[in-house]
């Protein structure tokens, strides 16, 4: 990102916890497979070994079941404030266990993550459409690891369509970290050049929406409206043979 200038414009959006994921796995008394824990370990030791298990019970029926989180390990093995935690029922143990999904992968049980949480955005509103030359840079932090796919996050974060989001990532106005059908639970950061409103064909190149200058700034169009237009960043990565032959063009061509 070195070759952008940036002005120090932020936006911050939080996925904001709303509760913890349903654990799935079948229930031994009723046809309900939807779990809570219950905010407690059971700690066994035998001789050397210890067994730890996180208590959980059926949503419907109640029925209290175990899931391993250590099986027959060495005790001077498990870190002595960890066992401690086992042992009081830390609170926070159990959040950081009920969302843990290589726990989940290990024990063979699906975490069921739909209504845990909400996406908030402190953007303001054409914070994308100013015509300025500033990057606007977008933390997204999680406040638990749920997993949302990029587009979707993208989608409700700048209120534009899934044809529009995608038009702007494959032409280099939203830079992501990570493909765009990838599937994000971690804090990360993205970048949008804000541009004039988006262009009504997604699919259509960003230099299409606006005149070129030779500096690769604002320029003057027909109407006397001012556009962004990015020459020097490579506008758009996937048609570069187009991009290069159009900056000929615009070296030649008169400025407006
Ligand atoms: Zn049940």
């Amino acid at each position: 990102m070195n070759e952008f200038r940036s002005t120090g414009r932020t936006a911050q959006w939080v996925i904001r916890e709303l509760g913890l994921p349903a654990i799935v796995k079948a229930c031994l008394s009723c046809r309900s497979a939807r779990h809570r824990p219950t905010g407690k370990f059971r700690v066994n030791a035998n001789g050397k070994l210890l067994d730890v298990w996180m208590l959980i019970c059926c949503e419907h029926c109640g029925r209290t079941s175990k899931i391993p989180v250590h099986e027959r390990i060495q005790v001077r093995v498990l870190d002595r404030e960890r066992r401690l935690r086992f042992e009081n029922n830390d609170p926070a143990m159990v959040r950081e266990l009920a969302v843990d999904a290589a726990l989940a992968s290990r024990a063979g049980y699906q975490l069921d993550w739909s209504g845990t949480c909400k996406l908030e955005t402190a953007m303001p509103a054409g914070e994308l459409e100013r015509a300025d030359t500033a990057l606007l840079k977008v933390t997204v932090s999680f406040e638990l690891p749920v997993p949302i796919r990029v587009e979707r996050l993208l989608t409700a974060g700048f209120g534009l369509s899934r044809p529009v989001v995608r038009g702007m990532v494959y032409s280099g106005r939203i830079r992501l970290p990570m493909a765009i059908d990838a599937q994000a639970r971690a804090d990360f950061t993205l970048f949008v050049f804000t541009t004039p409103p988006p262009s009504r064909d997604p699919a259509g190149p960003v230099h299409q929406l606006g005149r070129r200058a030779r500096d690769g700034r604002l320029v003057r169009v027909p109407g006397g409206r001012r556009r962004l237009v990015l020459l020097r960043s490579r506008p758009c990565w996937t048609d570069r043979r187009r991009s290069a032959r159009d900056r000929r063009h615009a070296g030649g061509g008169q400025e407006t």
